[in-house]
């Protein structure tokens, strides 16, 4: 192990976990790269309306934690960016990041919008899962840190055809700047932590599901986004765009475990039952003439006060809970959505009618983790996350020496779980680069002696 002055970690990923990792070890004076793939830090949590247990606002929590990583001195961001190479070991890692070009100067760029109300081109907004549409020009939601504009190289008319230049010519601050290159930039760490989070998995191959062919057969992250202030809705309980256009709900289903054990995907998700709980009360409280039937193969919902949430949710906002297997999905004949069911585990099939149904689906290692994993020289499971060294004495230790793994990139957990890992991997790199920090002390000090 070399001996360094200085502390340094690469966080990889900035979802709520790779956030909470990143404050913790820069509150005690390491020197943090925060890498995120995206324009914006936040991951999912981000881009949640309420989060059960208590029903807090997702992005009111989140937001002051994004605000500091960007204002510490000591915490680097690095958006749009990824590792492409890593050599080294533990205490000495040299990591080279490829960075893509924003087309944006980051310190001249004020987030006003000027250049996205004059770009011409509309395409479907990928953050959102297509269900509206954005600007090649866009800023990727109202509380993006750092919150200043990107261009979508791909679908920009003058980045791919020399043309338009809309943004450009208005903005009101010369932000845009269409010679920026991706980057590659080279940094030295002694530890690593990965916490790249989970993918929503979308179920386009489970035909009984008819997900993207009949509208208002929704995912259940859809759904949160349509809920929630900063979504294509702003919140109203509506569906339009791609997937069809219904403005009168008065029945919604809820689907668990679509994807998830054995169904594709072999394990729970963990997390589905909670959230399709909080999705139904949410819609109750909001919506008190719309019910809400919550099918399911049976309730896991382990959590401290969980037992309670569901409760509540029968007694207070009256969620139906039907437990049962769902055979399939049909479009029915005066437009509404058919859900058959078998809850007798035995021949008889019954039907009832929705106007949406949304499915709960398993939370998948996210795309490009066997290549991280590669990269990185540590292993993955056999459900596709990482592997911990131990699972039962160290959950949050890589299979490789100085590399941490927290949060969903390990299961599909909750925030609450996600939050005791990010605290644990830091805790562990810390540890390792205070060894390293006195061991150099103590040789500095032995030279003084022998001057
Ligand atoms: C529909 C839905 C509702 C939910 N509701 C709740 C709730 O109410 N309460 C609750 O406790 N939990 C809820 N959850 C779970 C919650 O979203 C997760 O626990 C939490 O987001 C995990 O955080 P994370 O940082 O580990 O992962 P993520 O939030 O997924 O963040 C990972 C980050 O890493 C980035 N990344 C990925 N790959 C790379 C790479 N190769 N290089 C760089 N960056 C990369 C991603 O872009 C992302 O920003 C819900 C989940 C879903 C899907
Ligand atoms: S690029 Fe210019 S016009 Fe666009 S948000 Fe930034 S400052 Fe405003
Ligand atoms: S140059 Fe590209 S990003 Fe700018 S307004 Fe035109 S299409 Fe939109």
């Amino acid at each position: 192990m070399e001996h360094a002055e200085n502390m340094n970690t690469l966080v990889i990923g900035s979802g709520i976990t790779g956030i909470r990792v990143a404050l913790d070890l820069a509150k005690n004076g390491v020197n943090v790269h925060l890498v995120e793939r995206e324009a914006s830090i936040g991951g999912k949590m981000a881009l949640l309306d309420k989060t059960f247990p208590t029903n807090d606002c997702s992005i009111c929590l989140l937001a002051p934690k994004m605000s500091e990583c960007m204002n510490r001195d000591n915490i680097e961001l690095h958006t749009l960016s990824e590792v492409e190479s890593v050599s080294g070991s533990e205490g000495n890692f040299e990591v080279t990041l490829l960075k893509k070009a924003r087309y944006i100067d980051e310190k001249k760029c004020t987030g006003c919008g000027i250049c996205i109300e004059h770009c011409p081109t509309t395409v479907p907004d990928p953050i959102n899962d297509e269900l509206c549409d954005r600007k090649a020009i866009y800023i990727p939601y109202a509380q993006a840190v750092p919150r200043v504009a990107v261009i979508d190289p791909d679908h920009c008319k003058h980045l791919s055809e020399g043309k338009c230049g809309a943004c450009k010519k208005k903005c009101p601050r010369d932000a845009v700047d269409f010679t920026q290159m991706d980057q590659f930039l080279k940094i030295n760490v002694q530890t690593i932590v990965v916490a790249i989070g989970a993918d929503v998995y979308r179920p386009f191959e489970l035909k009984k599901y008819k997900y993207g062919k009949i509208p208002g057969v929704l995912t259940a992250f859809e759904l949160e986004r349509l809920l929630c202030p900063t979504g294509p809705t702003e919140g109203q309980l509506m569906l339009t765009g791609p997937y069809g256009k219904i403005d009168e709900i008065k029945d919604i289903a809820f689907l668990l475990c679509v994807g998830s054990r054995g169904e594709v995907h072999e394990y729970c998700s963990g997390i589905c039952c909670s959230h399709a709980t909080k999705q139904a009360i949410l819609i109750r409280e909001s919506y008190p003439n719309i019910s809400t039937t919550i099918f399911y193969r049976d309730f896991r919902t382990f959590g401290k006060n969980f037992e309670h949430y569901v409760e509540r949710s029968k007694t207070d906002y009256g969620v139906d809970y039907h437990r049962a297997t769902v055979e399939r999905i049909e479009r029915s004949d005066d437009g509404r959505i058919s859900v058959v069911f078998d809850e007798t585990g035995g021949e008889e099939r019954k039907k009832d009618k929705f106007d949406l149904v949304v499915l709960s689906t398993a939370l998948i290692p996210p795309a490009g983790t066997v290549g991280l994993a590669a990269k990185l020289g540590i292993k993955l499971d056999d459900w596709g996350f990482f592997q911990s060294k131990d699972p039962l004495l160290e959950p949050t230790s890589s299979t490789r020496e100085g590399i941490f793994l927290a949060g969903c990139c390990l299961r599909p957990k909750d925030i609450t779980a996600s939050i005791m890992d990010a605290s644990s991997a830091s805790a562990k790199a810390l540890e390792i680069m205070n060894q390293m920090k006195k061991g150099l002390e103590k040789e500095l000090e032995k030279d003084e002696v022998v001057v």
